[in-house]
């Protein structure tokens, strides 16, 4: 698949930091073409936890498609939530990684979706293993489905 900015041509996804950026553009973004670029697209309104959508019907199923992101914690953003723990209360560092890590996960999963053919995904869960000693695969999957209005 090709980045939108740069036109270069990459492996995987895995490459990219939204549909149509890859890593090393996104990083040289300004904070408003960021926002830009992470647009949502239409089928990030039609994702849920639940197995129907409200007002649609589910003309056609793709089966399960998943997104996955794995992540190691920094030594220094350890070293800093260590810290928090001593203090106690909501651990904004890890909140932050974690947070970060599900969305990329979901990103990849719409991705996915998108790839099938299907404009929504239902029964959307997380999960998260770890693999090594700070070291945690993130997974997000659901039932890719083509949706269409019921009138
Ligand atoms: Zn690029």
């Amino acid at each position: 698949m090709r980045c939108k900015v740069c036109g270069k041509d990459y492996p995987s996804l895995y490459h990219f930091k939204t549909a149509d950026t890859c890593l090393a553009c996104y990083e040289g973004l300004s904070e408003e073409e960021r926002a830009k670029a992470a647009q949502p697209s239409p089928i990030h309104q039609l994702t849920t936890t639940a197995f129907t959508l409200d007002g649609y019907r589910i003309v056609k199923s793709f089966g399960v498609i998943r997104g996955i992101t794995v992540r190691s914690r920094s030594v220094f953003g350890t070293i800093g939530a260590s810290l928090q723990t001593i203090v106690g209360g909501n651990i904004t560092l890890f909140s932050e990684l974690c947070e970060q890590t599900r969305a990329e996960a979901f990103e990849m999963m719409i991705h996915h979706a998108v790839e099938r053919g299907a404009n929504a995904v239902i029964g959307v869960r997380y999960d998260a293993t770890e693999i090594l000693q700070g070291v945690t695969e993130v997974l997000c999957y659901g039932t890719a489905v083509l949706v269409e209005p019921t009138v």
